[in-house]
């Protein structure tokens, strides 16, 4: 076997986390940046679910993502 895989689970997830952590946390429609927080991710098998609420405004963003 020549390919690794990466382990099912949490390490794939956790690293799309993070990176989703990194790049959006300014809410687009009060402009406040969430320092604390962070998207929560859910995955359903293919795709990714994105969800963060901010706590200033309230306001719900959502992102899908799609593995491959
Ligand atoms: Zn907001």
């Amino acid at each position: 076997m020549s390919i690794r895989r990466t382990p099912r689970g949490t390490t794939a997830l956790d690293r799309l986390r993070e990176r989703y952590t990194d790049v959006e946390r300014v809410c687009s429609k009060c402009g406040h940046v969430d320092t604390d927080g962070g998207w929560s991710a859910k995955t359903t098998g293919s795709t990714v679910l994105y969800r963060h609420i901010c706590p200033s405004c309230g306001a719900i963003e959502t992102r899908t993502l799609s593995l491959k």
